[in-house]
């Protein structure tokens, strides 16, 4: 089964790798910092490696200050006490998380709900553990002067009529990538309406959490009104911490959740690993403290603005993020010329690809196609637009924004 559909073709992160690119392209495409952890976090890592059983075995679990950190870093926001053995795994990064979660409870055939686009990993995890993705787009409402990832709307009858007796599970991933869309608390509201009547499993996939901007409000999925007993929730020091390589998340959850994937993940990695679990303890436990999230926050909305601001000069469309560190940018109208030397990498792929790669080799910034996150059927939606990720400090992005001005 690993066979079936895309998920054996070559994913569009190594397509686009910098090592593919001009050695002096700029690479706004697959979405990791070009600035490190803070210091007080990897300072942390370095007292961890020096002793002893931060260099050995964790328990499958996660680490024990991981968990506590964890623990007491959420309590608040899911409004309930968090039990450290049984509702908080830590996992080999958010996408080994979401992979065990599968692994746990998808049977052969079983239909797992996804909002298009989707971030690209979902597919090939669904389906090597036997399930068969369904997928719902967003449909973009985008003809408006400004608009903005709030116009990507759920067509709640298209949804409701997606669901069959065979579907087991639904993915909802706010703030969104790519998109940008932070879920309002209505739409939240019907999918849980959704999940009740059809007994969904619920991956709440929120990574993105602490990037929410405009004074928007992230609602947690897991605290709707019911939604806690079937819900997992996603995390990732990644995200939270500019440390994408170091492969380290934490799902929370009820017990019934945990446990099995418990199972799973300690069969598929046994455990993380265990300095850098200390290392986003240490986050967790002085984020607070030092207001890291809300200066992280707003620093993100300013690299957001940036790369806004050079969007409106060049006069192209984007739909404005609020959430996230991505931005689609309409490039249905940049023209290439068609005997480009395109790679064979890129044979038989959407008009998208052909733009990012000329972008990336003529203007030299890199960007990711986005029909790489829709199902073959509905691709036609993803050709126009090509992704820009700010997660790049601020000189970075204003280089970009000068080279991009040769769209114009
Ligand atoms: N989540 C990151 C992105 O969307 C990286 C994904 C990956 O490389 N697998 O850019």
């Amino acid at each position: 089964r690993l066979y079936e559909g895309r998920a054996l073709s070559l994913d569009v992160w190594s397509i686009y790798n910098a090592v593919n690119l001009p050695a002096d392209c700029i690479n706004l495409g697959q979405g990791y910092m070009n600035f490190p952890p803070p210091k007080w976090v990897t300072d942390a890592a370095d007292e961890a490696l020096k002793t002893t059983p931060a260099n050995h075995y964790s328990h499958p679990k996660g680490r024990i200050r991981l968990r506590q950190a964890v623990k007491n870093f959420y309590e608040a926001s899911f409004n309930r006490s968090l039990d450290v053995e049984t509702e908080i795994l830590v996992t080999s990064g958010a996408n080994e998380g979401q992979y065990s979660v599968f692994t746990a409870f998808l049977e052969q055939g079983d239909e797992v709900i996804m909002f298009e686009p989707f971030f690209d990993q979902y597919l090939p995890s669904v389906t090597f553990n036997g399930g068969k993705p369904v997928y719902v787009p967003l449909h973009p409402h985008t003809q408006g002067e400004k608009p903005t990832s709030n116009d990507w709307k759920i067509d709640f009858d298209e949804l409701r009529r997606a669901i069959t007796p065979k579907a087991k599970l639904i993915i909802i991933n706010t703030p969104h990538n790519p998109v940008g869309k932070v879920f309002t608390k209505e739409e939240l509201e019907q999918i849980a309406v959704l999940a009740e009547e059809f007994n969904l499993l619920v991956m709440a996939d929120e990574v993105y959490d602490c990037l929410v901007f405009d004074g928007k409000e992230h609602v947690r999925f897991a605290n709707l009104p019911g939604m806690w007993d079937r819900t997992v929730t996603v995390f990732s020091a990644g995200k939270a911490f500019a440390a994408t390589g170091w492969r380290i998340g934490w799902l929370i959850g009820p017990p019934s959740i945990i446990q099995p994937t418990l199972a799973a993940t300690t069969r598929i990695v046994f455990c993380t690993n265990s300095p850098l679990q200390e290392a986003a303890a240490a986050g967790l436990e002085q984020a607070r403290e030092r207001g890291f999230f809300a200066t992280q926050n707003q620093e993100y909305q300013d690299r957001r603005d940036i790369l806004l601001r050079a969007f409106d000069r060049i006069g192209m469309k984007y739909s404005q993020p609020e959430g996230s560190y991505f931005v689609l940018l309409d490039v249905s109208g940049v023209q290439f010329p068609e005997d480009y030397p395109f790679p064979k990498t890129i044979d038989g792929r959407g008009r998208d690809f052909k733009v990012c790669w000329f972008i990336a080799n003529e203007i030299g910034v890199s960007s990711i196609p986005v029909s790489e996150f829709y199902c073959d059927e509905h691709r036609g939606i993803g050709e126009s637009y090509a992704r820009f990720a700010f997660c790049k400090d601020e000189d970075t992005l204003r280089m970009a924004g000068e080279r991009l001005l040769g769209l114009k």
